[in-house]
Protein backbone atom coordinates (compact mmCIF):
# COMPACT_ATOMS: atom_id res chain seq x y z
CA UNK A 1 0.00 0.00 0.00
CA UNK A 2 3.04 2.16 0.83
CA UNK A 3 4.23 1.11 -2.32
CA UNK A 4 1.28 2.73 -4.46
CA UNK A 5 1.08 5.84 -2.90
CA UNK A 6 4.85 6.35 -3.39
CA UNK A 7 4.93 5.94 -6.93
CA UNK A 8 1.42 7.38 -7.51
CA UNK A 9 3.59 10.99 -5.68
CA UNK A 10 5.86 10.33 -8.14
CA UNK A 11 4.05 11.65 -10.93
CA UNK A 12 1.16 13.47 -8.47
CA UNK A 13 4.19 15.53 -6.74
CA UNK A 14 6.05 17.19 -9.55
CA UNK A 15 2.77 18.13 -11.31
CA UNK A 16 1.47 20.06 -7.97
CA UNK A 17 4.55 21.46 -8.13
CA UNK A 18 4.89 22.71 -11.22
CA UNK A 19 1.25 24.33 -11.05
CA UNK A 20 2.07 25.99 -7.89
CA UNK A 21 5.31 27.24 -9.48
CA UNK A 22 3.54 28.15 -13.03
CA UNK A 23 1.38 30.52 -11.43
CA UNK A 24 3.73 32.48 -9.07
CA UNK A 25 5.80 32.94 -11.59
CA UNK A 26 3.15 34.33 -13.88
CA UNK A 27 2.60 37.08 -11.47
CA UNK A 28 5.97 37.14 -10.23
CA UNK A 29 6.02 35.60 -7.20
CA UNK A 30 8.75 33.28 -5.77
CA UNK A 31 6.78 30.19 -5.65
CA UNK A 32 9.05 29.18 -2.16
CA UNK A 33 6.20 31.73 -0.55
CA UNK A 34 3.68 29.38 -1.00
CA UNK A 35 3.28 25.83 1.01
CA UNK A 36 2.20 22.69 0.23
CA UNK A 37 0.12 21.24 2.65
CA UNK A 38 -1.13 17.95 2.41
CA UNK A 39 -4.58 17.05 3.28
CA UNK A 40 -4.44 13.30 3.96
CA UNK A 41 -7.81 13.07 5.54
CA UNK A 42 -9.60 9.69 4.31
CA UNK A 43 -6.16 8.40 3.47
CA UNK A 44 -4.64 5.63 5.18
CA UNK A 45 -1.20 6.07 6.99
CA UNK A 46 0.29 4.72 4.32
CA UNK A 47 -0.71 8.36 2.27
CA UNK A 48 0.77 9.74 5.21
CA UNK A 49 4.16 7.87 5.20
CA UNK A 50 4.67 8.26 1.76
CA UNK A 51 4.40 11.83 1.54
CA UNK A 52 6.99 12.16 4.52
CA UNK A 53 8.89 9.99 2.87
CA UNK A 54 8.79 12.34 -0.84
CA UNK A 55 10.00 14.90 1.45
CA UNK A 56 6.50 16.84 2.53
CA UNK A 57 6.27 17.97 6.33
CA UNK A 58 3.05 20.17 6.38
CA UNK A 59 0.03 17.06 6.80
CA UNK A 60 -3.79 18.61 7.00
CA UNK A 61 -6.20 16.69 8.55
CA UNK A 62 -10.37 17.79 8.38
CA UNK A 63 -11.83 16.30 11.42
CA UNK A 64 -10.21 16.15 15.08
CA UNK A 65 -10.83 12.24 15.53
CA UNK A 66 -8.71 11.58 12.43
CA UNK A 67 -6.40 13.76 13.59
CA UNK A 68 -6.01 12.20 16.76
CA UNK A 69 -5.85 8.65 15.54
CA UNK A 70 -3.40 10.08 12.87
CA UNK A 71 -1.03 11.32 15.34
CA UNK A 72 -0.90 8.62 17.91
CA UNK A 73 -0.40 6.41 15.02
CA UNK A 74 2.53 8.02 13.02
CA UNK A 75 5.31 7.57 15.50
CA UNK A 76 5.23 3.67 14.74
CA UNK A 77 6.99 4.56 11.59
CA UNK A 78 9.89 5.79 13.28
CA UNK A 79 11.10 8.58 15.32
CA UNK A 80 13.16 10.80 12.31
CA UNK A 81 9.54 11.33 10.39
CA UNK A 82 6.96 11.51 13.55
CA UNK A 83 9.27 14.53 14.66
CA UNK A 84 9.66 16.38 11.38
CA UNK A 85 5.44 16.45 10.75
CA UNK A 86 3.55 19.91 11.15
CA UNK A 87 0.01 19.13 11.92
CA UNK A 88 -2.86 21.44 10.04
CA UNK A 89 -6.43 21.12 11.55
CA UNK A 90 -8.30 22.56 8.12
CA UNK A 91 -12.01 21.50 8.91
CA UNK A 92 -14.72 22.81 10.78
CA UNK A 93 -13.86 22.84 14.77
CA UNK A 94 -16.73 22.19 16.99
CA UNK A 95 -15.96 24.02 20.46
CA UNK A 96 -16.52 20.63 22.47
CA UNK A 97 -13.39 19.37 20.34
CA UNK A 98 -11.40 22.51 21.04
CA UNK A 99 -9.22 20.85 23.55
CA UNK A 100 -8.08 18.31 21.77
CA UNK A 101 -7.65 20.22 18.46
CA UNK A 102 -5.32 22.75 20.56
CA UNK A 103 -3.01 20.04 21.97
CA UNK A 104 -2.68 18.30 18.45
CA UNK A 105 -2.48 20.52 15.78
CA UNK A 106 0.60 23.01 14.94
CA UNK A 107 -1.72 25.15 13.04
CA UNK A 108 -5.80 25.24 12.90
CA UNK A 109 -7.30 27.08 9.74
CA UNK A 110 -10.77 27.08 10.90
CA UNK A 111 -11.00 29.39 14.00
CA UNK A 112 -14.78 30.57 12.46
CA UNK A 113 -16.46 32.64 15.98
CA UNK A 114 -15.03 34.58 18.51
CA UNK A 115 -16.46 32.35 21.00
CA UNK A 116 -14.31 29.62 19.53
CA UNK A 117 -11.41 31.51 19.85
CA UNK A 118 -12.04 32.41 23.40
CA UNK A 119 -12.42 29.11 23.87
CA UNK A 120 -8.80 28.13 22.23
CA UNK A 121 -7.09 30.82 23.51
CA UNK A 122 -8.16 30.34 27.16
CA UNK A 123 -6.93 26.15 26.69
CA UNK A 124 -3.97 27.19 25.71
CA UNK A 125 -2.86 29.71 28.07
CA UNK A 126 -3.76 26.81 30.71
CA UNK A 127 -1.36 25.05 29.23
CA UNK A 128 0.97 27.75 29.20
CA UNK A 129 1.56 27.98 25.34
CA UNK A 130 0.26 29.75 22.36
CA UNK A 131 -1.98 28.33 20.20
CA UNK A 132 -1.06 29.24 16.46
CA UNK A 133 -4.95 29.66 14.55
CA UNK A 134 -6.04 31.19 11.36
CA UNK A 135 -9.40 33.20 11.42
CA UNK A 136 -11.52 31.54 8.52
CA UNK A 137 -13.60 33.80 6.40
CA UNK A 138 -17.08 33.13 4.56
CA UNK A 139 -15.62 35.45 1.33
CA UNK A 140 -18.08 33.65 -1.38
CA UNK A 141 -21.47 34.12 1.30
CA UNK A 142 -22.86 30.55 0.63
CA UNK A 143 -24.33 29.62 3.67
CA UNK A 144 -23.37 26.30 3.66
CA UNK A 145 -20.50 27.50 4.13
CA UNK A 146 -18.44 27.71 7.47
CA UNK A 147 -16.49 30.61 8.74
CA UNK A 148 -16.84 34.55 10.17
CA UNK A 149 -19.23 36.31 7.83
CA UNK A 150 -16.92 38.53 4.91
CA UNK A 151 -19.51 41.64 6.69
CA UNK A 152 -18.26 41.29 10.52
CA UNK A 153 -14.87 39.46 9.37
CA UNK A 154 -12.39 42.68 10.13
CA UNK A 155 -14.05 43.58 13.72
CA UNK A 156 -13.99 39.96 14.87
CA UNK A 157 -10.52 38.84 13.58
CA UNK A 158 -9.19 42.29 15.50
CA UNK A 159 -11.25 40.60 18.96
CA UNK A 160 -9.82 37.21 18.62
CA UNK A 161 -6.06 39.32 17.76
CA UNK A 162 -6.44 40.83 21.29
CA UNK A 163 -6.62 37.25 22.61
CA UNK A 164 -4.05 36.23 24.58
CA UNK A 165 -3.15 32.48 24.14
CA UNK A 166 -3.73 32.84 20.26
CA UNK A 167 -1.63 33.67 17.80
CA UNK A 168 -3.30 34.88 14.43
CA UNK A 169 -1.05 34.57 12.14
CA UNK A 170 -3.24 34.86 9.24
CA UNK A 171 -6.57 34.31 7.07
CA UNK A 172 -8.17 31.05 5.65
CA UNK A 173 -10.93 30.69 3.27
CA UNK A 174 -12.78 28.07 0.90
CA UNK A 175 -13.55 29.00 -2.46
CA UNK A 176 -17.07 27.75 -4.29
CA UNK A 177 -16.82 24.79 -6.31
CA UNK A 178 -16.46 26.22 -9.71
CA UNK A 179 -14.31 26.84 -12.77
CA UNK A 180 -15.41 30.30 -13.41
CA UNK A 181 -11.99 31.88 -13.14
CA UNK A 182 -13.35 34.98 -12.73
CA UNK A 183 -15.55 34.10 -9.60
CA UNK A 184 -12.59 32.22 -8.15
CA UNK A 185 -10.01 35.43 -8.65
CA UNK A 186 -12.46 37.68 -6.75
CA UNK A 187 -13.34 35.33 -3.76
CA UNK A 188 -9.54 35.34 -3.12
CA UNK A 189 -8.58 38.70 -3.97
CA UNK A 190 -11.54 39.89 -1.12
CA UNK A 191 -9.42 37.60 1.53
CA UNK A 192 -6.26 39.08 0.34
CA UNK A 193 -8.16 42.65 0.69
CA UNK A 194 -8.72 41.80 4.17
CA UNK A 195 -5.31 40.68 5.21
CA UNK A 196 -3.90 43.75 4.27
CA UNK A 197 -6.31 45.43 6.09
CA UNK A 198 -6.28 43.67 9.08
CA UNK A 199 -2.15 43.51 8.81
CA UNK A 200 -1.93 47.49 8.39
CA UNK A 201 -4.58 47.75 11.16
CA UNK A 202 -2.88 45.36 13.75
CA UNK A 203 0.48 44.10 14.37
CA UNK A 204 -0.83 41.11 16.00
CA UNK A 205 -2.64 39.91 12.39
CA UNK A 206 0.15 37.89 10.95
CA UNK A 207 0.02 37.85 7.01
CA UNK A 208 -0.62 34.05 6.28
CA UNK A 209 -3.57 33.46 3.27
CA UNK A 210 -4.52 29.50 3.54
CA UNK A 211 -6.46 29.47 -0.10
CA UNK A 212 -6.47 26.91 -2.68
CA UNK A 213 -7.55 23.35 -3.14
CA UNK A 214 -7.57 20.89 -5.69
CA UNK A 215 -9.76 23.06 -7.86
CA UNK A 216 -8.75 26.48 -7.43
CA UNK A 217 -5.03 26.22 -6.94
CA UNK A 218 -3.13 28.21 -9.74
CA UNK A 219 -6.48 30.82 -9.38
CA UNK A 220 -5.08 31.15 -5.18
CA UNK A 221 -1.40 31.18 -5.88
CA UNK A 222 -1.77 33.85 -8.09
CA UNK A 223 -4.25 36.39 -5.60
CA UNK A 224 -1.36 35.82 -3.15
CA UNK A 225 -1.71 31.89 -1.31
CA UNK A 226 0.87 31.13 1.26
CA UNK A 227 -0.59 27.72 1.84
CA UNK A 228 -2.43 26.05 -0.16
CA UNK A 229 -4.28 22.56 0.92
CA UNK A 230 -4.24 19.72 -1.39
CA UNK A 231 -5.38 16.15 -0.88
CA UNK A 232 -7.14 14.62 -4.33
CA UNK A 233 -4.34 15.83 -6.72
CA UNK A 234 -1.57 14.51 -4.55
CA UNK A 235 -3.52 11.28 -3.38
CA UNK A 236 -6.27 10.82 -5.59
CA UNK A 237 -9.99 10.49 -4.77
CA UNK A 238 -10.62 10.04 -1.41
CA UNK A 239 -12.73 6.18 -0.60
C1 LIG B 1 -10.54 18.23 1.89
C2 LIG B 1 -10.08 19.59 2.10
C3 LIG B 1 -9.04 20.13 1.31
C4 LIG B 1 -8.40 19.38 0.16
O1 LIG B 1 -9.32 19.27 -0.90
P1 LIG B 1 -8.94 18.63 -2.30
O2 LIG B 1 -10.00 19.13 -3.21
O3 LIG B 1 -8.98 17.14 -2.14
O4 LIG B 1 -7.58 19.11 -2.69
C5 LIG B 1 -8.63 21.42 1.60
N1 LIG B 1 -9.19 22.15 2.58
C6 LIG B 1 -10.18 21.66 3.35
C7 LIG B 1 -10.75 22.53 4.42
C8 LIG B 1 -10.65 20.38 3.14
O5 LIG B 1 -11.64 19.91 3.91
Amino acid sequence: MSVAYSELLLSTLPRVRDAIAGAASSVGRDPETVRLIAVTKGHPLAALRAALAAGLSDLGENRVEELAAKVAELPAVGPSASTAVRWHLVGHLQSRKARSAVELADMVHSVDSVRLAERMARIAREAGSSARVLAQVNTSGEAAKYGLPAASAEEEVLRIAELSGLRVEGLMTMAPLTNDQTVLASTFARLRELRDRLVSADERVGGELSMGMTNDLAAAVREGSTMVRIGTALFGERG
